[in-house]
This record gives C-alpha cells, sequence and structure tokens, in this order.
C-alpha cells in the first residue's frame, strides 16, 4: 500500500510538470505569433503611411500648382498680352504725342493697381528706351507714374535683347531673381519676376511691354504644411524657395546650403527628374513659369510627422501585442488544463490498472513459461501456494510442481491441446516444496506472436484443494476408504454412458459377506467392523487398476469392471471370492463372500444393472453361498 501511494505522488508531480511546460510553450508560442503578426501588420501600416504620403503629397503638389501658382502667373501674362494689344499703345507708337502719353500712363497705372504684386509696368521701345513707366515702391504703398526725365535707356539689359529678337505675339518669362538696386541685392530681398511681350508694326519690333513682378506673397503661398518642407528648386538645384527662409535664393546670396544638405540620398535624383524617391514627391513647373529656370516644386516629408505617424502606429500595436498577449496566457492556461485533466484521468485509470495488476499478482496463480516449460514469470500468489520462492522457481521447468500420482493422460491431454494452438483447462493436482499436495483449477493459454506461432505458455489457476478435500470426503466411505454408494453410483452411470457411447463392455460385480449378521452377533459389532475393513483391503489387492470398488450397503459391496465382459468378469469374481477364502481373519478366523455379475446390455439403467447383479448374487446364496453366479438375460 505504501507503494501505491507514493507512486500516485509520482502521477501527480508528473502531471503538474506537464502542465507548467505545456503553459510555458503555449505562451511562447502565442507571444511569438503575437509578435510575428504585430511586425507584419507594423510593415503594412508602414507602407500605408507612405501611400498616405504620397496621396497628400500629390493633392498639395496639384492644389499649388494647378490653383496658386498658374492662376496667379497666367493673370500676368493676361496684362501683358492686353496692354501689348492694347489700340492707344499701338496708336502711340505710330505717332506718339503727348496725349496719347497721358493716356496710356493712365492705362498703366490703372493696370499696376489691380495687384499689389505688380511692382513696373513699362513701355519700351524699340530702341531700349524707357517711353512709359509706372513703379510701386512697397506692396502696401500706391503706384505712381514716373517722370519721364526718370526714364532709363535699357537697351543693353538681356531682357530687352530676349525680346527685341522675339516672334510676334511671343509671351517672355524672366528667371526668378533677386531684385537688385544700385548693383546690390535689396534687402529684405523681392524676388522679381518679369513677363513680357514684344510689339510688332507691320513684321517690325517697335517695343515692348514688360511687367515687374513682385513673387514675394506667391512664394509665402507655397508654404510649408505640418506634414511636408516645401521647396521650389532650380535646374542647378539652387533653392528659389526653402522652407528655412534663410536659404532661399541661395544662388544670389552665396548662403552655402547644398541639396544634399536637405536631400542626402535623393539629390541627384531630383536634378534628373525624379518625381518621387525615398525623401520627396516633386512636381515640375516649367509650363507654370515657362522661364529658363526649369524649376521644380518638391515635398519633403516631415521627419517629425513620420515619426509621430510610426509611434501612433507602435502605440497601437503595443496595445494590440499586449492584449494578446493576455489572451493568449489565457487561452493558454484554459488550453493546458483540458489535456491535464485528460491525463489526470489517464493516471488515475493506470493507477486502477496497476493496482489490479498488484491484486491479480496477489490472489491470482500465474505462472509464464517459455515453449519448453521453463518458468519465466510466476506470480506472488503462485509463489505462496507453491512454497516456492520466485527465484527457486525462475529457470526451472514447471513440473518440479507436478504431482507424480497425476494419471499421465492428463499431460498428454494439455500437451494435445496446446500444441493445437487451444487453451486447456481443467483440474491439476500439484506438489508443494515440502510435498504436501494441494489442486488448482488450471487455464493453460498458448501465447502468439504476430505470426502465430506459439512463444509461451502462460497459466492462470485457481487453488482448489478445499474443494478437492471436500468431495473426496463426501465420496469416500469413511469405515473403508473405498467409494460411498453415492459415488460408485455416480461412477457407474458415467461408465454406462462411455459403455454405451463406445460400444465398449461393461460389468458390474455386486458382493455379499456371508453369515455377517452372525459374526456381528459372536465376535461383537466392533470386530464387525475390523471384518469390514480387512475385506476391503483383500479385495483391492486383488483387483485390477482399472476396476471401481465402493461400499454398496452394510456389508455388500460394487465392482464396476469397464471394458469387461461377463466371462472376463467371473475370472476378477473368483479370484476376489479366492482371495477372501484364502484369508484369515483375527479373532474371527475364516470368512466367505457370495458374487453376482451382470454385464451390461443396451438399454440397461444403472437400476436394471445392479438389480440383475442382484438376482444373481442372490442365486449364489441360495446355491450355498461363497460363489459367483452370473446374470443371464
Ligand atoms: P447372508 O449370508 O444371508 O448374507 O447372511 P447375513 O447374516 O450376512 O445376513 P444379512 O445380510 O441380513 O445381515 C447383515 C448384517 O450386517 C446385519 C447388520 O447388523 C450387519 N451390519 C451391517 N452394516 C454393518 C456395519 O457397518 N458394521 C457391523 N459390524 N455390522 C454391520
Ligand atoms: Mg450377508
Ligand atoms: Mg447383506
Amino acid at each position: 500500500m505504501k507503494n501505491i501511494y507514493k507512486y500516485q505522488g509520482n502521477n501527480y508531480m508528473n502531471q503538474q510538470n506537464f502542465r507548467k511546460v505545456f503553459t510555458v510553450y503555449f505562451i511562447i508560442f502565442g507571444v511569438l505569433v503575437t509578435l510575428f503578426a504585430s511586425f507584419v501588420s507594423y510593415q503594412i501600416q508602414i507602407i500605408n503611411i507612405e501611400e498616405t504620403l504620397e496621396k497628400q503629397a500629390q493633392e498639395i503638389l496639384f492644389i499649388q500648382r494647378n490653383n496658386i501658382l498658374q492662376p496667379a502667373i497666367k493673370q500676368m501674362d493676361n496684362i501683358a498680352i492686353t496692354l501689348a494689344n492694347n489700340p492707344v499703345l499701338s496708336d502711340y507708337i505710330l505717332n506718339p504725342d503727348e496725349l496719347k502719353r497721358k493716356n496710356l500712363e493712365e492705362i498703366f497705372f490703372a493696370v499696376s493697381g489691380t495687384n499689389n504684386q505688380i511692382m513696373q509696368v513699362r513701355f519700351i521701345d524699340k530702341n531700349g528706351i524707357e517711353n512709359i513707366r509706372v513703379d510701386r515702391q512697397t506692396e502696401e504703398s500706391l503706384p505712381f507714374v514716373v517722370s519721364r526725365e526718370k526714364l532709363q535707356d535699357k537697351s543693353n539689359r538681356d531682357y530687352f535683347q530676349i525680346v527685341s529678337k522675339m516672334n510676334s505675339q511671343e509671351l517672355w518669362h524672366s528667371k526668378i531673381d533677386l531684385n537688385i538696386e544700385n548693383g546690390k541685392i535689396e534687402v529684405p530681398y523681392r524676388p522679381t519676376f518679369r513677363i513680357a511681350m514684344p510689339i510688332f508694326k507691320n513684321q517690325t519690333f517697335e517695343g515692348m511691354v514688360i511687367l515687374n513682378l513682385l513673387t514675394n506673397n506667391l512664394i509665402k503661398s507655397i508654404q510649408s504644411s505640418t506634414v511636408f518642407k516645401h521647396y521650389i528648386i532650380d535646374k542647378d538645384g539652387f533653392f528659389i524657395v526653402h522652407h528655412d527662409n534663410q536659404f532661399s535664393w541661395n544662388k544670389y546670396t552665396g548662403v552655402n546650403r547644398s541639396l544634399t544638405d536637405d536631400f542626402p540620398n535623393d539629390a541627384s535624383l531630383i536634378l534628373t527628374g525624379g518625381l518621387i524617391g525615398k525623401e520627396f514627391f516633386a512636381y515640375p513647373l516649367d509650363d507654370v513659369f515657362q522661364n529658363d529656370d526649369n524649376a521644380i516644386l518638391v515635398l519633403k516629408p516631415k521627419q517629425e510627422y513620420k515619426t509621430y505617424l510610426i509611434h501612433e502606429k507602435i502605440k497601437s500595436s503595443v496595445v494590440v501585442v499586449i492584449l494578446s498577449i493576455i489572451l493568449s496566457i489565457l487561452m493558454a492556461l484554459y488550453a493546458s488544463s483540458v489535456p491535464s485533466k485528460l491525463q489526470k484521468a489517464l493516471f488515475v485509470a493506470n493507477d486502477e490498472l496497476k493496482r489490479f495488476a498488484k491484486i491479480i499478482d496477489k490472489y491470482v496463480i500465474t505462472a509464464t513459461t517459455k515453449t519448453n516449460t521453463t518458468i519465466t514469470h510466476i506470480s506472488s500468489a503462485f509463489s505462496k501456494s507453491s512454497g516456492y520462492t520466485k527465484d527457486e522457481l525462475m529457470g526451472e521447468k514447471i513440473n518440479v510442481v507436478r504431482h507424480p500420482d497425476t494419471d499421465k493422460k492428463i499431460f498428454e491431454d494439455i500437451w494435445k491441446t496446446l500444441e493445437n494452438g487451444e487453451e486447456w483447462c481443467g483440474e491439476i493436482k500439484n506438489k508443494k516444496k515440502d510435498g504436501e499436495e494441494y489442486w488448482l483449477e488450471q487455464n493453460i493459454i498458448p501465447i502468439k506472436d504476430e505470426k502465430e506461432d506459439t512463444v509461451a505458455y502462460m497459466s492462470i489457476g485457481v487453488d482448489i484443494s478445499a474443494k478437492k478435500q471436500l468431495e473426496i470426503l463426501s465420496s469416500t466411505d469413511m469405515l473403508t476408504g473405498i467409494f460411498n454408494r453415492r459415488k460408485i453410483e455416480e461412477l457407474l452411470n458415467i461408465e454406462i454412458s462411455r459403455a454405451k457411447r463406445h460400444k465398449r463392455a461393461l460389468s458390474v460385480i455386486i458382493l455379499d459377506i456371508d453369515h455377517f449378521k452372525h459374526t456381528n452377533d459372536t465376535f461383537g459389532h466392533h470386530a464387525g467392523d475390523i471384518v469390514l475393513q480387512k475385506t476391503v483391503q483383500v479385495i483391492n489387492q486383488a483387483l485390477r487398476q482399472s476396476d471401481m470398488f465402493g461400499r454398496y450397503g452394510g456389508e455388500e459391496f460394487l465392482i464396476i469392471c469397464p471394458e469387461t465382459n461377463k466371462d472376463e468378469a467371473v475370472i476378477v469374481a473368483e479370484k476376489v471370492r479366492h482371495a477372501i477364502e484364502e484369508f484369515t481373519f483375527e479373532i474371527v478366523g475364516k470368512k466367505t463372500i457370495s458374487l453376482g455379475i451382470a454385464e451390461f446390455k443396451d438399454d440397461d439403467t444403472l437400476e436394471v444393472l445392479v438389480k440383475n447383479a442382484d438376482v444373481a448374487l442372490y442365486s449364489s446364496k441360495e446355491n450355498g453361498r461363497n460363489q459367483v453366479t452370473v446374470y443371464f438375460n
């Protein structure tokens, strides 16, 4: 019992371990899966960020180009075209006079008033001399007409040189540069954009209209957003607009700032016309400005915005990760409790099985032998009932416990059955180590391998010694030790069945002691008993092994002679009669017996057979006793 409890303890430990190991594995896998899923979703979200940024950039680029820059320039173009085609100006060119001039000055003045970005509107004649000029000092101040004496010769200026060689109705756009006054860049910077149109009369260049636009406001409208830093870059990589204003116009101001400072990876891509890179989105402005700047509008996503977005994603990912881990822990605990319950049930079942095995070992007599009957295993019960220890029996042949009295026919039957591959059942008398006999009711089973070859024998036995003892007691006559009437009749019934079945001869002999009453009366009942016992001993010695001998009544006995006809029975009976006749009993002296023989005939019952023998016995008595009579039918 101690062992069993200890064993259960171990099981409990195993179960705990299993649960721990399972939970840990589950958690680890749960965490790994969660992290992997988070990583994947994080990557997807990063791609999302890129896509969102690109979309936003495209929108901003489109709005700035199409809704801000384009209309503003277009408006100025229209003013230049309108002025260049103004009939008053045509008139003036053909026949310049003071009135027309005044009219033109008013028109130019009016035009300047329409937009405070217009800093200058001029008509320069074919010789490069300013004829009409309206100026504005600052965006806040009103325009004014420049007096005649202040008009200058601009024939050497690049814009005059260019426009004078252009075709009719062609528009010219200058680069955007900083206004230079008296040979110096004016501070604060006044980025200037010039729009001019030549005027032709009869295919002859007659002069030009030129507008100076202050692009401050226009450029200010290209403002950086919370998401992007905005740039306008010219074809050489100089900053026309830099989100940090100190770097704008670096071409002119000499401020040391290169494109690679802002776009360390993508600078060359931008200059070669790339529209999208790792750190920028670009949009060419050629068709807006239509000048030699070949400007591009560039947006650079703000790192802090990207970082902010990523942080947001990470935050939400972390929340998801934590929730997933908590969930996987809960699931692990739940899931591990299910198999551990099953395992517990298994352990309990296993314990039960082991307990049964122990009980079987303790109470059931089992032995396993090789096919050559060498013992390989015996149960404790076997050891107990045989009186041998397990060690003493191991390796011995099984017949060490067989009783030498056992009929050889039983062993022949056992081997025949087992060699047929069948199970043998029956009662066997065994012998203990101390020589005492004991009986087993045994099942001997051939153990087969997968090829159906017998590899061992296993016997399972129940000790039936007590039953056997009872059986012997109930079938033995107490005075003489031979079969009693109940038993001899039982045996006779068996022999009658056998004789019928196998068509074999069968004879019975009934014998009675002659004048026994007299013996009793003369020598006493005790002496009579002794005569009975001695008679049995004498007759037993005269009988054959196969004959069965029982006490049928007071001093009447029955002998069953299987496979014996009446003639052979006569020989047996005569031998018995003679033996008694020859024997001298103590005290009593000589005694004789009378015998009757009946041979079994087809339909005889036990009663008929015995009655026939009795009839024959009666004849023996009638005819003078101490003789054998055969019943004839
Ligand atoms: P017969 O030759 O005709 O057989 O004469 P008998 O005296 O033997 O006659 P019977 O068979 O009538 O007598 C049997 C006697 O045997 C009667 C009974 O007292 C005696 N007897 C029966 N059983 C026992 C016994 O167990 N012990 C003793 N001592 N006597 C017994
Ligand atoms: Mg008698
Ligand atoms: Mg009698």
